[in-house]
């Protein structure tokens, strides 16, 4: 006979004993196989329940409970009390209709647990249709649930992720060519979209793509294009019309899935409204610009104010510079003028700095930084602050630790300025008959350390904070002490553009020490930094000529003009020619034949750099050295001179012994030639 596990009631009476005895065992064989099912048998006329499997087992029922499983009412009761009834109702269904039952419920260990699982069963009727017999089969599925539930929570963290990240997610397949877009894409723009519309994808793309703004669909499309062709990053930002017929800024990152072929099949991304962030960018980027354009102006201001100031500066400096040769002047007339003379200097300093505050404020201030030898820096300071050291009976030493030739990297006239700086600090705030030191150390490989010591007031700890700060004169302002209060802020801007830094200690009562940092050089090449035309001044206020020299000047202010006639004036040796404007010196120039042209640049009808051009290209005058004479101060200034060819460029206010020099230079070549 046929090893069948199903046999019909006519082939089960055929079979004898032993036959009847192996299907039992084979059916034993099966539900105590660890096949984890549980099987059940419900006789409905006895109400008698059976049960095998390891399924019981694995609950933790044991042969010892039979009596109480087989109690039908005791199974029920082992089913968790919420699924109870809807496991009854779908049971009660069974036994009317036959439905087909198949549920999942939660069944009861024995030590009170429960554990989830899945129970199909189905049943035997007699031939009136009632039900004898309801068998069927448990199995476990907690880690299936287990699983489900994880997912479902999983599911639902991303929900509110989505959520509360307050962005719309799409996806575009595109293979199946489909498209998918959450309702928040829409309503981030406010835009209303039927459930159909938005279900057909491809219609909801079309009506989100339309409202992007003409100017940036463009950059939109090639986006999109450019991810799938190149895989590059999918990030963009642009604008869209909202329903409110607002324009809203609309952030769309995504990232496709590639295949083996890397042909994209999927893109998957989000929307975010960034409108806000936008705008907030947008209103910094303006009041930068107001800003910029304001310190602009303001730069623009300084610089033509300089100019303005300038000029009458170079006559208040410069006739007061002439009664140092007045004999019949009372002594108390020459103190008189010397303040003059003083305030002027002090003005011009201002000035100076205010317009270097500026030029540093406005990223205008440029600097050639090349190697620059301290030492040599130093040694010139050392000249200019002396007389005023002595005036106060200062001692000023140096120490240089044998770092003389050791060169830095630095602007050699910036480098001047700010150790002139400290260095007239470390006199002024100093006390009399004090000291002032400057020492070069090395800390290490690629450093230089010039520490400027005084034995001064030193500076309160409360103050110490503003010691930089523009303007701020620290209380000084209540003294005699000249000053504006906005040396040190230069001087520290301009070390930090060298590339250096500068910090400082100070104690009350003992003094202050400022010390600067700078990078060593590894170039060892010859300055190439010409001396600056001050310290070309060598102070001898003597034209060395032998012969007569006829000198053209050619200037629009007739207090200039006056001025330059009365320097010179005193010169036998000079024959000054003065002139008003440029076509006229022109023609003096022509005629006359000068030995030396001084040239103002800001003239009327035509410029210095016009007239110089003019007088460059004619055989007549091209030989005669010409000197510009402007108040156009800038560093630029001096080097578009003399790039023009200018042979020499002076500032105003003019500096008598600078202009001294700068004759006895190319006059006395002239002879030499
Ligand atoms: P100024 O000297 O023109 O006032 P600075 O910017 O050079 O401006 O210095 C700012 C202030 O710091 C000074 O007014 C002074 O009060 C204080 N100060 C600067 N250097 C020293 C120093 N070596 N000793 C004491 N105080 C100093």
């Amino acid at each position: 006979m046929a090893k069948r596990l199903w046999l019909s009631d006519e082939e089960l009476s055929s079979l004898d004993k032993s036959e009847l005895q192996a299907l039992v065992a084979r059916h034993q064989r099966i539900f105590h196989a660890s096949s984890g099912y549980g099987f059940w048998d419900w006789n409905l006329s006895n109400n008698e329940f059976d049960w095998s499997g390891e399924f019981w087992q694995q609950l933790g029922w044991v042969d010892e409970d039979a009596d109480f499983i087989n109690d039908s009412f005791h199974m029920v009761k082992l089913i968790h009390p919420e699924d109870l009834p809807d496991t009854k109702q779908a049971l009660i269904e069974h036994l009317k209709t036959g439905k087909h039952f198949n549920r999942s419920f939660r069944v009861k260990t024995k030590e009170g647990k429960y554990r989830w699982s899945q129970c199909l069963c189905d049943s035997v009727r007699d031939e009136t249709g009632r039900v004898q017999y309801v068998s069927g089969i448990n199995f476990d599925i907690t880690a299936f649930k287990e699983t489900e539930e994880a997912m479902r929570q999983s599911e639902e963290r991303q929900r509110r992720i989505i959520n509360g990240a307050n962005d719309g997610i799409w996806e575009w397949s595109l293979l199946e060519k489909t498209f998918y877009f959450s309702p928040k894409i829409f309503e981030m723009i406010n835009v209303s979209i039927s459930p159909s519309d938005l279900a057909d994808g491809e219609k909801a793309f079309e009506k989100f793509r339309s409202r992007v703004h003409p100017d940036d669909i463009e950059e939109y499309d090639f986006s999109w294009r450019s991810h799938i062709k190149s895989k590059s990053t999918l990030d963009i930002e642009y604008r869209v019309y909202g329903g409110d017929n607002q324009l809203y800024w609309v952030r769309t990152r995504g990232q496709a899935t590639f295949n083996k072929e890397g042909w994209a099949t999927l893109i998957s991304g989000t929307n975010s409204d960034v409108t806000d962030r936008k705008l907030a960018e947008e209103k910094v980027l303006r009041s930068k610009e107001i800003a910029e354009k304001a310190n602009q102006a303001k730069s623009q201001f300084l610089s033509s104010m300089s100019h303005e100031l300038r000029t009458p500066l170079n006559a208040i400096l410069g006739f007061s510079q002439l009664f140092d040769y007045e004999n019949n002047l009372t002594e108390r007339q020459h103190q008189n003028v010397n303040e003059i003379r003083k305030a002027g200097e002090h003005l011009l300093k201002l000035i100076n700095d205010i317009l270097d505050l500026a030029k540093i404020e406005s990223g205008k201030m440029t600097l050639s930084l090349e190697p620059v030898l301290p030492v040599r820096i130093l040694r010139e300071c050392m000249g200019l602050v002396q007389s005023i050291a002595e005036t106060r009976n200062i001692r000023v030493d140096f120490e240089t630790n044998d770092l003389d030739k050791i060169y830095v990297h630095a602007d050699a006239v910036r480098l001047k300025q700010v150790l002139l700086n400290l260095m007239s600090n470390g006199i002024k705030y100093n006390r009399d008959a004090g000291r002032l030191s400057i020492v070069f150390t090395s800390p290490d490989e690629q450093t230089i350390n010039i520490k400027v010591e005084d034995t001064g007031f030193g500076i309160p700890d409360a103050q110490k904070k503003y010691v930089f700060e523009p303007f701020n004169r620290l209380g000084a302002e209540e003294s005699a002490t000249e000053g504006s209060g906005v040396g040190l802020v230069i001087t520290k801007q301009l070390v930090e553009i060298m590339g250096g830094s500068i910090r400082f200690t100070s104690e009350v009562g003992k003094g202050s020490c400022f010390e600067v940092s700078l990078q060593k050089s590894e170039e060892w090449t010859a300055e190439k930094a010409k001396a600056p035309l001050q310290d070309r001044a060598n102070q001898t206020l003597q034209l060395e000529l032998n012969a007569k020299q006829k000198i053209l000047y050619i200037e629009d202010n007739a207090s200039n003009l006056r001025l330059m006639e009365q320097l010179l004036g005193r010169f036998e040796q000079i024959e000054l020619l003065t002139v008003n404007e440029a076509f006229r010196g022109l023609y003096v120039a022509r005629t006359e034949h000068p030995d030396l042209i001084i040239l103002d640049i800001n003239l009327p009808g035509m410029d210095g750099y016009e007239a110089l051009k003019v007088l460059q290209q004619d055989p007549n005058t091209q030989g005669i050295p010409v000197i510009a004479l402007s108040a156009n101060a800038m560093k630029h200034d001096v080097k578009r001179g003399l790039e023009a060819g200018f042979d020499d460029y002076l500032t105003k206010p003019v500096v008598y012994a600078e202009l001294i020099a700068v004759l006895n230079k190319l006059l006395a070549d002239e002879v030499d030639a």
